[in-house]
């Protein structure tokens, strides 16, 4: 089997997500790149029965190159990201904190430093139709220089040079998201790190390592 240790690794991601309540239901993808292949959860499989079988290897033109499947709906964002970021992997769900911020905001504001993990201020990419080349494009502009983004009236992505990388963010997007969420809840005003520190911050987590490498 094409993969095989990145396919058993995207269940696992997938799961995890699920655990984590990043996800509802099976409205998340995950997917691991290698060379010129991609692997990718399938659609609507249910995570809790969901095999490294199932998940698919395609080409970087998202043609199959095995698994019995169909790919995730949203194969065309991951390989837009692929070519535009040269990322190693990719995960993508639709949480609630992040989703609901991204109706209200055009970036993420720096109420928490945790802003500095994903290289700096987190944009939102403008909302496009699922699986259309327009949200792919919108999608790899927003992650310019970003290890995450959201996604206009859709949900978030990360991205890094590994699968356990850009998994170890999606929980952070989500918290920094979530505080923030809460911040504007209060109606008072919210205290932002200035961008002068963020930029601090952001060379802090680079040198030990937080920072993903893309
Ligand atoms: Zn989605």
């Amino acid at each position: 089997m094409l993969l095989a240790s990145e396919r058993a690794a995207i269940v696992e991601a997938c799961r995890f997500m699920q655990r984590e309540h990043l996800v509802v239901g099976t409205a998340g993808n995950v997917s691991v790149r290698v060379g010129d292949r991609v692997a990718i959860s399938p659609s609507g499989v249910a995570y809790e029965s969901m095999t490294a079988a199932d998940v698919v290897v395609t080409d970087l033109a998202g043609v199959t190159v095995e698994g019995e499947l169909q790919p995730s709906s949203e194969l065309p964002l991951h390989l837009a990201v692929y070519e535009a970021t040269g990322a190693g992997a990719i995960t993508h769900n639709h949480a609630p904190a992040s989703t609901a911020l991204g109706l209200v905001v055009d970036e993420i504001p720096a109420s928490h430093y945790y802003s500095a993990m994903f290289g700096g201020v987190v944009r939102v990419a403008p909302y496009a139709t699922f699986g259309t080349d327009e949200l792919a494009e919108n999608v790899a502009a927003a992650l310019t220089g970003r290890s995450g983004a959201l996604m206009g009236n859709h949900g978030a992505i990360t991205i890094g040079p590994t699968l356990a990388k850009a998994l170890s963010l999606l929980p952070y997007l989500e918290y920094i998201c979530e505080i923030q969420v809460l911040a504007m809840a209060t109606g008072l005003p919210v205290k932002l790190v200035s961008p002068d520190l963020l930029d601090v911050a952001v060379a802090g987590m680079s040198t030990y390592g937080q920072q993903p490498t893309h």
